[in-house]
C-alpha cells in the first residue's frame, strides 16, 4: 500500500485550505500528500462570511464585500460602518474549484475516498473529521438559508443585516440574517441557538417564507440556492499528538459565541505550514484563552437567559464598529475587550461566572 508524508482526512474547508497553503508555499515539491474525502462531487454547499481582519488566499472567491451592517431588535436598530474591516462572503463552489484545480496539477498529491486505501502508519495526519456523539446538553447554531432572486430591485446592496431579532424566539435565541449580494439577489437565513432537541423550531422553510413575505414584503422571487447546517458551539474533545493534528471545526477553530470559523481556519493553516518542519515540537494553535473563557461565560448566560439575549447582543453592538468587529474576530486588545464587557449586564454574567 502507498505511503505518504502527509495525510489530510476531510477535504472540506479546513483540509483544502491546508493543502492549498502547503502547495503555494512549495512544501509539496519533495513531499507527498494524500487527501481523503468521502464526498462524490464538489459543488456550492455553503456561503462563508466573515470580517476580513487580515488578507486571505480567496479574494477571487468573494461574492460580495460590504462596509456597512445593521443589527436590530423589535424596538431598536443600530448601523455600523467599517472601511478597514469589510464583511465578505465566499462562494464555497468557487473555493473548491480554485483549490482542486491547483492541487490536481501536482503529481505529489493524491486523492482517496477512504483512509483504508493507503498505509498511514508513518504519516503526519491532519484530520477535520470527528466521531463524537451528540450530547443533549450542548448548544448548536443551526440554520437554513436561501439565496433568492427577485423580479424587481428591492435590496440595498450596500448594507447587510447581521442580526434581526424581531422574530419569534420561543424559549431559544433566534434571528434572521440577510446578505444582499445585489439589488435583486440576497441570501436570507433563519438562525437558532439551541440544543437541537426541539423539532418545532426546525420548520425553516415556513420561517423563511413567512419572513420574506411578511417582514421583507417580497412576493415574487425564485430560490437559486439553499444551504442548511449546524455549527457546534462547544469544543469537540480531541487529542493532538505527534502524528495526528486536528483542524477545522474538529480542531477547535470555531468561535463559540458566534460560529465564525472560516478565517480561523486560514490562520491555523498558515501556522501549520510555517511550522511544518517542527510541528510536533510547537505549541498547539488556539483562538486565544481569553475568548475561550469569555465565550464560555457568554454561552452559559445564553442557556440560562435566552430571553435576554436579543438585548444583550444589541447592547454589545453599542461599541465602536472596529472594536466589536475585532472582538468578534478574535483580534481585540485588552482595552477593546473592556469596552465590550462594559456594554453587557454585569450581574447575570457574574452569576454565570460563579455557577
Ligand atoms: C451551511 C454552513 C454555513 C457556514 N457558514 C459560515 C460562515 O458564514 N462563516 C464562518 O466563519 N463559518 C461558517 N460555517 C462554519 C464553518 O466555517 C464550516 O462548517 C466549515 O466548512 C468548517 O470546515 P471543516 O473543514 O472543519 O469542515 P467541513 O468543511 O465540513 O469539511 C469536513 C470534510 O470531511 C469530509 N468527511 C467527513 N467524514 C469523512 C470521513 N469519514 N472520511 C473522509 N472524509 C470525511 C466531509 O465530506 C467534508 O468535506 C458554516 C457551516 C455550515 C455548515
Amino acid at each position: 500500500m502507498r505511503e505518504f508524508d502527509f495525510i489530510i482526512i476531510g477535504g472540506g474547508c479546513a483540509g483544502l485550505s491546508l493543502a492549498y497553503e502547503l502547495e503555494i508555499n512549495k512544501k509539496l515539491e519533495n513531499k507527498t500528500l494524500a487527501i481523503i474525502e468521502q464526498r462524490e462531487e464538489y459543488k456550492r454547499d455553503k456561503t462563508w462570511s466573515f470580517w476580513k481582519v487580515f488578507d486571505h488566499n480567496f479574494e477571487d472567491c468573494v461574492i460580495k464585500s460590504w462596509n456597512n451592517f445593521t443589527v436590530n431588535t423589535l424596538e431598536n436598530y443600530r448601523e455600523h460602518s467599517s472601511e478597514k474591516f469589510p464583511y465578505q462572503s465566499i462562494d464555497s463552489g468557487k473555493f473548491y474549484k480554485k483549490i482542486n484545480s491547483k492541487l490536481t496539477k501536482n503529481s505529489n498529491i493524491s486523492f482517496f475516498k477512504n483512509l483504508r486505501e493507503i498505509n498511514s502508519e508513518n504519516s503526519l495526519i491532519f484530520t477535520s473529521v470527528t466521531t463524537k456523539e451528540r450530547n443533549q446538553s450542548e448548544l448548536w447554531q443551526h440554520f437554513q438559508g436561501v439565496e433568492i432572486e427577485t423580479t424587481k430591485d428591492i435590496f440595498d446592496d450596500k448594507i447587510l443585516n447581521l442580526m434581526d431579532f424581531n422574530c419569534e424566539q420561543k424559549k431559544y435565541v433566534h434571528f434572521f440574517y440577510t446578505l444582499p449580494f445585489s439589488k435583486n439577489r440576497a441570501l436570507i437565513e433563519t438562525t437558532w441557538l439551541s440544543n437541537l432537541e426541539d423539532q418545532e423550531i426546525m420548520d425553516y422553510d415556513r420561517q423563511l417564507q413567512d419572513y420574506i413575505k411578511n417582514t421583507l414584503g417580497i412576493k415574487n422571487y425564485k430560490i437559486n440556492f439553499s444551504e442548511k447546517g449546524s455549527i457546534p458551539l462547544f469544543y469537540p474533545s480531541f487529542l493532538n499528538n505527534n502524528k495526528t493534528i486536528h483542524i477545522g471545526s474538529a480542531g477547535g477553530m470555531t468561535r463559540l459565541s458566534t460560529g465564525y470559523t472560516f478565517l480561523n481556519i486560514q490562520e491555523h493553516s498558515r501556522y501549520i505550514v510555517k511550522n511544518i518542519d517542527k510541528i510536533e515540537k510547537i505549541k498547539m494553535f488556539n483562538l486565544g484563552k481569553k475568548y475561550h473563557y469569555l465565550d464560555k461565560i457568554f454561552l452559559k448566560v445564553l442557556e440560562n437567559h435566552p430571553e435576554k439575549m436579543p438585548k444583550i447582543f444589541f447592547d454589545m453592538f453599542e461599541a465602536p464598529s472596529n472594536t466589536i468587529i475585532k472582538f468578534l474576530s478574535n483580534k481585540s486588545n485588552i482595552f477593546e475587550d473592556i469596552n465590550i464587557i462594559s456594554k453587557i449586564p454585569k450581574l447575570i454574567f457574574i452569576k454565570a461566572l460563579f455557577n
